[in-house]
């Protein structure tokens, strides 16, 4: 019979442990299908993280033409959509996928599952999204960790998956590319979205620049990685982040690529930040209500305050505080933000504007182009004080300390903020503080300038600690 090949998020050929076994099954005179199923519940073609995502569909889809072979596009409800293919294609008796392991991916598996027995079609379905799935990093009693430092010391010390190589010319013998008398509904609703598509992300885009941007990062940047990570003027991160969520780039690729490099705290803390993105996949599966529900019980009863005006600008960028202004503003114009940014504008919105963190969980959701489910709410969770092993509720950062600390020549705030340019250094952090040296000095009118404060930080960290003290 002949084989599907489920393709997910997964858009690469090299270490795609489903697209390996797929090829190493299979026996002369047997084809393998390749598939994606576009599911009307996910597409968001005007959103920046859908964009971004579809736009990698598209990518690997050009570089499948590029090998002489070809995707079979599926449109609609899932299980009508497998009855057609299998309709449509007779004999196929093998499926394989990646697994999703949380969410919506998951439950969709699992009624494809049911169904495809039904049908007498055999699953073969593999871990390959993370290092170590939900279920293998556990404690000794078999329940699962809270903390992450222990988390991450048994992560440690377990076998990593080997990386493996695809035989390319097996793979253009055996795919089966021919689908010209087949039902185009999928293709045409394909071609449709990427018509729609209005970003350009081809330099972030694809196999082979991602395993450039993850040489560029071992030569250039891991030994220092340890220091430079903290700062968002500087280039320090990897910005690998949108290549493992969408597959593609292999995380055992990223994982060995470091292993072999020679030791530094850098070295070090790069491979934890792997265990982190392990750790919060583990967290979504062991707590499948996450998306809605806080961690810790008691705070599921928290009354958060909604201004409808202060979401606006603090998603715009026109919240009067610098660091959250140009933070928010690369994430609009760039659909990424440095690490620290996501900690300080998702404290910003949680503990000074007093909004609910499901309303800033979804919003970068819309906007990055590296959002992970998983990431997204355990970070979130993390800022607001309500997930596993978070920042304690009373921790409140403050975004001026923040933003001196971390941008201490206001370099990020000027590239971002450019109405603050000619802000001499030392006011740039609150520039309405100093209003009047500013106009004495040097002329400058700042309320023409610039948008002022739009809370106070002390009289909102107040009310911070008033809500969460329950
Ligand atoms: P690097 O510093 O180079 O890290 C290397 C890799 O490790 C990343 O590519 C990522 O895969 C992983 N990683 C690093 N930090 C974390 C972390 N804290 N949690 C999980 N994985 C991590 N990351 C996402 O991939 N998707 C998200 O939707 C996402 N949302 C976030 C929301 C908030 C509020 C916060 C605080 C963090 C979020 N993160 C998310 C984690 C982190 O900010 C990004 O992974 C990181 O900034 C990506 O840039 P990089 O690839 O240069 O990271």
């Amino acid at each position: 019979g002949n084989s599907v090949l489920w393709i997910r998020n997964d858009f690469r050929f090299h270490d795609n442990t489903a697209l390996i076994s797929a090829i190493n099954d299979i026996k002369d005179n047997e084809n393998l299908i390749f598939i994606y199923h576009l599911d009307p519940e996910l597409i968001k073609i005007e959103t920046t993280s859908y964009a971004y995502f579809f736009s990698s569909l598209n990518s690997y889809y050009e570089s499948c033409l590029k090998k002489g072979l070809d995707i079979y596009f599926l449109y609609g409800e899932i299980l009508t959509c497998f009855d057609t293919l299998l309709n449509e294609f007779s004999n196929i008796d093998k499926i394989y996928y990646n697994i999703i392991e949380c969410g919506y991916g998951k439950s969709q598996e699992q009624k494809l599952n049911r169904f495809l027995k039904r049908k007498n079609v055999e699953v073969f379905s593999f871990y390959d999204h993370h290092l170590h799935s939900a279920n293998k990093v556990l404690k000794e009693d078999n329940s699962h960790y809270k903390v992450f430092t222990h988390y991450y010391n048994k992560w440690m010390g377990s076998k990593k998956p080997e990386e493996q190589n695809i035989d390319y010319a097996k793979l253009s013998e055996i795919i089966l590319s021919d689908f010209s008398k087949k039902d185009p509904i999928g293709k045409e609703k394909f071609i449709e979205l990427r018509n729609l598509l209005n970003n350009d992300f081809s330099m972030f885009i694809g196999e082979e620049n991602a395993r450039e941007c993850l040489a560029d990062f071992m030569n250039a940047k891991l030994c220092s990685y340890n220091e430079n990570r903290e700062y968002p003027f500087l280039d320090g991160t990897s910005h690998l982040s949108h290549y493992l969520t969408t597959g593609q780039l292999s995380v055992r690729e990223v994982f060995n690529a470091a292993t072999m490099m020679p030791s530094s705290l850098g070295k070090e803390i790069f491979i934890k930040e792997l265990a982190w993105r392990d750790f919060y996949n583990m967290i979504y599966y062991f707590h499948p209500n996450q998306h809605n529900e806080e961690i810790i019980e008691k705070y599921r009863c928290i009354n958060w305050e909604y201004d409808e005006g202060n979401f606006i600008k603090w998603k715009s960028g026109l919240t009067g505080f610098p660091i959250i202004d140009a933070a928010m503003r690369q994430l609009s114009e760039e659909g990424w933000m440095h690490n620290r940014l996501r900690m300080i504008t998702a404290s910003f919105l949680i503990k000074d504007l007093l909004i609910d963190w499901r309303l800033g969980e979804k919003y970068f959701s819309e906007m990055l182009i590296d959002y992970d489910i998983a990431s997204n709410i355990g970070g979130w969770q993390w800022a607001a004080s309500v997930g596993t092993d978070a920042v304690p509720y009373f921790r409140i950062f403050n975004p001026i300390t923040q933003s001196k600390k971390y941008d201490p020549e206001g370099k990020f705030i000027k590239r971002y903020v450019k109405e603050l340019e000619d802000i001499p250094t030392q006011y740039i952090h609150e520039p309405f503080k100093f209003k009047k040296q500013l106009e004495e000095n040097y002329g400058i009118d700042i309320k023409k300038l610039y948008v002022s404060p739009i809370v106070d930080h002390k009289t909102q960290r107040q009310k911070a600690l008033e809500m969460f003290n329950i």
